[in-house]
């Protein structure tokens, strides 16, 4: 009794200690950013007169779309016992930029009490082509590991090292200690647009490796989302508390206590917590699905800072290579591979669609494929390989399309025909030989004779049951419940197949 009393206590704590470094966000961006304006009078006075600017002016053009070039620098190989590697990283910037765009899954189910001043940013990050020297890169470089990228100034000297021109990349460190101070559980932090700091290459977004896309769950993934919506100058919701003000004038009040986490509630002038916006620490318990129109406005603001507005210009994007030059820009290729056009498919098969697409400059410079059936989008990857799966189509015909685009911003798209049927059932085989002894109704073979018999007992009549065997081919349709029984065949392989389905079996007699 007392033994099971000890190990109900363990498995608690254990418990709880785990729940504890997945699910806070501890952001020190406002702390960090107000020790660099104690120090930088120059920063601070850009920073509040910019504040003053984005205040008072209201953007017009909200359909523009940015490209930011990004350098992710990742330190160390394990972050909690999880690792980072090229795909990881690629899929947290997919998922971020959902985020940003709104195309995020949980973005139609907003409370309906914010869901009007909900709003996306045509933005898109995007891992740089090009290297500083003009190189080809995955702009992602690897390093052993460094903690500490997170303090004010003690790396600074580091950083600056390893750091590429901030004027044409946004660069992004990911590091499992931040403060250096041994403590893996810090989720990421940011500084706001300084053209101090971009001077002397120390802007940036620090971030945990334990809390990249599927390192953690989904939702707490999008703490990275939070760490670039500061790097767009967007401030804590809850920031200075109830007293406070995150310079957005849509965004409620926040005591800054988040214990709300996904539940609707008020706290601060009774107004209801905008629990689900990505600037506050609420929603990383599971719901973080917006931005506010006043947030959105503050970070196309932002791209007109001296300390951002170079990186998406055009002429970066060439020298980054995330423009194509005319010239060397040509129409994807796009062909399906698979299915293959008028197959026929039972219902309820999950239905595998493969492309090959690839432009002049290879299949790295497709942006993303668009799957359609029936004129409806069903899904978007962006990376290799370009497929996807289909499940529970109705039955009928349908028609496949993909749409794939290139950096370059040219598209091409390929289509194949499929019907969809109500399942059958494949034939009854019995296969005998010589080697069976077999007592059927109306046939018996003696021991030791050599012959075979395959007897098809089928309920199909709309397709074609194919029978092969060592030179012997023949296809029949059969009617309800009929037995065909082909004798005397000769030793080999023989395959009974529905080729229109994919679908057959098959013996070898001996
Ligand atoms: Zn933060």
């Amino acid at each position: 009794m007392k033994f099971k009393v000890v190990l109900f206590f363990i498995l608690l704590t254990q418990g709880g200690f785990l729940q504890e470094i997945k699910s806070q966000v501890n952001c020190r961006t406002s702390e960090v950013n107000e020790i660099y304006f104690q120090k930088n009078i120059s920063a601070q006075k850009e920073y509040k007169s910019f504040n003053k600017k984005s205040k008072a002016q209201n953007t017009t053009d909200k359909s523009m779309s940015y490209q930011i070039p990004v350098v992710f620098h990742v330190y160390g190989s394990s972050f909690n016992g999880k690792s980072v590697n090229d795909a990881l990283i690629k899929r947290a910037l997919e998922e971020l930029n959902k985020d940003f765009q709104g195309l995020n899954d949980d973005y139609g189910s907003v409370n309906s009490m914010f869901s009007s001043i909900k709003q996306s940013i045509n933005i898109t990050f995007r891992l740089a082509k090009k290297d500083p020297d003009g190189n080809q890169t995955s702009g992602i470089v690897y390093y052993s590991e460094k903690s500490g990228y997170g303090n004010s100034s003690s790396s600074d000297g580091q950083i600056m090292a390893d750091a590429w021109d901030n004027y044409k990349y946004m660069n992004v460190y990911i590091q499992n200690d931040l403060y250096g101070d041994d403590a893996t559980n810090n989720s990421g932090l940011a500084w706001y647009p300084i053209s101090n700091m971009s001077d002397n290459n120390l802007a940036r977004v620090v971030y945990n490796g334990a809390y990249l896309a599927t390192n953690t769950d989904k939702e707490f993934a999008s703490t990275l989302t939070h760490e670039f919506g500061h790097w767009l100058n967007l401030i804590h919701t809850f920031e200075g508390g109830c007293e406070g003000t995150d310079e957005v004038d849509d965004t409620p009040r926040e005591d800054g206590l988040h214990n709300l986490k996904c539940l609707a509630g008020t706290n601060c002038d009774g107004d209801f917590v905008n629990t689900e916006n990505y600037m506050g620490y609420n929603g990383s318990s599971g719901c973080y699905k917006m931005f506010t129109e006043g947030q959105v406005n503050r970070m196309l603001l932002a791209l007109q800072h001296p300390a951002r507005i170079t990186l998406w210009q055009t002429q970066n994007l060439l020298d980054t290579g995330l423009l194509i030059p005319k010239g060397e820009n040509s129409n994807p290729e796009v062909t399906i591979n698979d299915p293959v056009d008028n197959s026929i498919f039972e219902e309820q098969t999950s239905i595998m669609v493969t492309t090959t697409i690839s432009d002049l400059n290879g299949n790295d410079n497709v942006d993303k494929a668009e799957f359609y059936v029936d004129d409806i989008l069903v899904d978007t990857v962006e990376l290799l390989p370009f497929e996807t799966t289909l499940s529970d189509l109705a039955i009928g015909n349908h028609i496949v399309k993909v749409i794939a685009y290139n950096h370059g911003g040219l598209s091409n798209s390929a289509e194949i025909s499929i019907t969809v049927i109500p399942k059958i059932n494949f034939p009854e085989i019995t296969w005998i030989s010589s080697n069976d002894i077999y007592a059927g109704n109306n046939f018996q073979f003696a021991s030791g004779e050599i012959t075979r018999r395959i007897e098809i007992k089928a309920i199909i009549n709309t397709h074609n049951i194919i029978v092969k065997g060592p030179d012997f081919e023949q296809s029949f349709t059969t009617s309800l419940e009929e037995t065909l029984i082909i004798d005397d065949i000769a030793q080999g392989t023989w395959t009974v197949e529905i080729a229109s389905l994919n679908k057959k079996t098959s013996k070898t007699f001996n």
